[in-house]
């Protein structure tokens, strides 16, 4: 099947009405197809151990949504006073975690373990035997974006229970509960930072551009050739690595020195935000070399110090 692709005018031409304002997550696929991707990405690559490890964490995700036990939703109250003042109604710091999250998280990681080796098995190993206070007090520095005492071992374990459990929580929801926030450069449905943005091919959404929510997934709309985090339109350039994949691209601002990766549809369907961001460590290093600091965050991979 061929796409024809839109030019930049009939893009923008596009009524408002037309274009969904959020995409939230395919509860059955969302895991499995980043999954597939990562293992695809990892063959000859660099970081093959690593991209085929978060391939079978996101497995496990896959697995643990599926059999994920009837968790508390936040209250219809918090929903309602949350959409009426333009503020995302799963932010991490105002829903109280079900407690029963950390058994669901403590579930996947004995699925995992068997499936891997060496380093890894014993940091899941030890993360099984932690209590859930520890559980609760590494999501909360993860979700806050502390790295000071963040446990950096075991963190994409825990990003990986919280990604499932806010998958769970917006697709129990449905897209109703959401509503347009007043800070575009973040989630509107839990307030994460994005983790990349994708332009879509194919549809009524062929050739727009949506942000990927690190946390749950949600992709929300915004316009091209605008910052994602300051929203400037001016002095945004795109880079890429010279031979490297021409779905990957870094959209760097000079306004806020800041850059968000955009990944392409039309030059490869199969793009999936969380994979193609860790693939694709090359570009972030020639970016660091432009002095951009990265505005995403991918829950697999955190940088950063744990001690002063
Ligand atoms: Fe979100
Ligand atoms: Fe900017």
């Amino acid at each position: 099947m061929t796409q024809r692709i839109l030019e930049p005018h009939e893009i923008q031409a596009r009524p408002a009405s037309e274009i969904p304002f959020i995409r939230l997550p395919q509860r059955r696929s969302l895991f499995a197809d980043r999954a597939a991707r990562l293992e695809h990405l990892a063959q000859g690559h660099a970081m093959q151990d690593y991209l085929g490890f978060i391939a079978k964490v996101a497995r496990a995700q896959d697995r643990m949504l599926a059999e994920i036990p009837a968790l508390a939703l936040p209250p219809a109250e918090l929903l309602a006073q949350s959409r009426e003042h333009g503020m995302p109604p799963l932010n991490p710091h105002s829903v109280r975690r079900d407690p029963l999250w950390c058994d669901a998280l403590r579930r996947m990681l004995r699925n995992l373990e068997p499936q891997v080796e060496g380093a890894a098995k014993s940091v899941i190993k030890r993360l099984d035997a932690e209590r859930d206070e520890f559980y609760e007090a590494q999501a909360s520095k993860l979700l806050a974006g502390i790295t000071l005492g963040l446990d950096l071992a075991t963190a994409p374990l825990i990003g990986a229970g919280l990604q499932t459990y806010w998958v769970h929580l917006v697709t129990a929801l449905g897209a109703g509960a959401f509503a347009p926030i007043d800070a575009p450069s973040v989630c509107p449905a839990c307030g994460s930072r994005p983790v990349a943005s994708v332009t879509r091919s194919g549809g009524p959404e062929n050739g727009q551009r949506f942000l990927h929510c690190s946390l749950c997934s949600t992709e929300w709309h915004m316009v091209r050739i605008r910052c994602s985090s300051c929203e400037s339109t001016k002095g945004i350039e795109y880079l890429v690595v010279e031979g490297g994949a021409e779905a990957v691209k870094a959209e760097t601002c000079d306004e806020c020195g800041t850059y968000l990766k955009i990944l392409y549809m039309e030059h490869d369907p199969q793009v999936e935000p969380t994979a193609d961001d860790l693939a694709s460590i090359t570009l972030d290093l020639l970016v660091a070399d432009t002095g951009k600091l990265r505005s995403g965050q991918n829950l697999m991979l955190i940088h950063g110090d744990s001690e002063e």
